[in-house]
C-alpha cells in the first residue's frame, strides 16, 4: 500500500506542478496573443511625450465584425485631468481602456496622445506612457518586492518602499513572514482584492507614467477599504491624465468630465453637477446608488 501511495502522491505533486506551469504558460500565450493583435508600423517612432492629452476621435470598434462594441465615441482627456466612464456592464467601458493601451487597433476613427495617432508610434512607447490599475491585478509568483518593482525594473528597495508607503501597503508587507521577500501569487501568499489593487497602485506610482488608467473592481470592497483605495488612487492620479472606469459613482464626483456609456454609445456627458441637474440616466443611477448606500434598519 505504502509503495503504491508514494508514487501516487508523487504523481499528484507533479500533476499540480504541471497544471500550475500550464496556467502560467496560458497567461503567457494570452499576453503573446494580445501582442500579436497589433504591430508597429514600419516607420513607427517613439511617442514624443511632450503632451499627455488623450483624444478618442469618432472611435468605432468590434471584437467580432458582426457585433459592434463601440460606436462613434469621441472625448478628450486634457493633460492632467480625469475623465470617468460609467454605464451598465458590457457597455464597452473596459474596451476603451484596452484600446488606449493598444491591445487592439480601432477600426474607425483614431486615438491620439499629444496629437499623435497611437497606431503611428511604437507600442512600447505607448505602454511606457501609461500605468494601468486593472480590475484584477495578476501577481507574479515572486516576491512582493519584485511585484512592485515590476512597475520600474531596476528600482531600489527604498523606491519600492516609498511607493508601497504611498499606496498604504507597506505596513501590511512588513508584517508578512518575510516582509518584502515574501512570495506572493498563486503559489505564495494570497492577497485580498484590496491588497492586490494597492500593489498595482504602488507599481503605477513607481512607474510614474504621465497617463493612468484605473479600472475599478466590480467586486465591492468593504466601504472603509473602498474609501481608502480611492484616496490612494487620488494620490496616484494627481496631475496625471487619467481615465477612470467606474463602477461606483462616488469615484467619479470630482472628474473633469463624466461619460455615460450605453451599448457602446455616449448617451450623456458632463460634470457631476451638470449631470445631476440634467435629471437623466446619471441622475437616476446616482439616486439608486444613494438608496443602496442607505443603512438598512
Ligand atoms: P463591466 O462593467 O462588466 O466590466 P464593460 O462595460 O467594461 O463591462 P467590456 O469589458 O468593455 O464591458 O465589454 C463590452 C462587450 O465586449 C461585452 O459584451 C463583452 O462580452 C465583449 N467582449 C469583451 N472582450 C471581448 C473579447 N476579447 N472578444 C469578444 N468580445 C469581447
Amino acid at each position: 500500500m505504502i509503495q503504491l501511495y508514494i508514487p501516487l502522491n508523487f504523481l499528484g505533486v507533479i500533476y499540480r506542478e504541471i497544471k500550475q506551469s500550464l496556467t502560467d504558460l496560458d497567461k503567457m500565450f494570452v499576453l503573446l496573443e494580445k501582442e500579436r493583435e497589433v504591430r508597429d508600423a514600419p516607420e513607427a517612432r517613439p511617442l514624443a511625450g511632450h503632451d499627455s492629452t488623450v483624444r478618442f476621435e469618432d472611435v468605432s470598434f468590434a471584437y467580432e465584425a458582426a457585433r459592434p462594441i463601440l460606436k462613434h465615441v469621441s472625448f478628450e482627456i486634457p493633460a492632467g485631468k480625469t475623465v470617468a466612464v460609467v454605464g451598465p456592464s458590457g457597455s464597452g467601458k473596459s474596451t476603451l481602456a484596452r484600446l488606449l493601451y493598444r491591445f487592439y487597433d480601432v477600426q474607425q476613427g483614431r486615438i491620439t496622445i499629444g496629437g499623435e495617432d497611437i497606431r503611428q508610434v511604437t507600442q512600447a512607447s505607448v505602454r511606457q506612457a501609461i500605468g494601468i490599475v486593472p480590475q484584477d491585478t495578476v501577481l507574479f509568483n515572486d516576491t512582493v518586492e519584485y511585484n512592485i518593482a515590476y512597475g520600474r525594473p531596476g528600482a531600489s528597495r527604498e523606491e519600492v518602499e516609498e511607493a508601497a508607503r504611498a499606496a498604504r501597503i507597506h505596513d501590511f508587507i512588513v508584517h508578512t513572514p518575510k516582509g518584502y521577500e515574501t512570495m506572493v501569487g498563486e503559489r505564495g501568499l494570497k492577497l485580498s482584492g484590496g491588497e492586490k489593487q494597492r500593489v498595482a497602485i504602488a507599481r503605477t506610482l513607481l512607474k510614474n507614467p504621465p497617463i493612468v488608467i484605473f479600472d475599478e473592481a466590480t467586486s465591492a470592497l468593504d466601504s472603509a477599504n473602498e474609501r481608502a483605495i480611492q484616496s490612494e488612487l487620488k494620490s496616484a492620479a494627481r496631475n496625471k491624465t487619467t481615465l477612470v472606469i467606474a463602477h461606483r459613482l462616488s469615484t467619479v464626483v470630482d472628474a473633469h468630465e463624466i461619460l455615460v456609456l450605453e451599448s457602446g454609445v455616449i448617451v450623456e456627458r458632463g460634470t457631476h453637477a451638470q449631470l445631476l441637474e440634467g435629471q437623466g440616466k446619471y441622475a437616476q443611477m446616482w439616486r439608486l446608488q444613494k438608496l443602496e448606500a442607505e443603512p438598512v434598519l
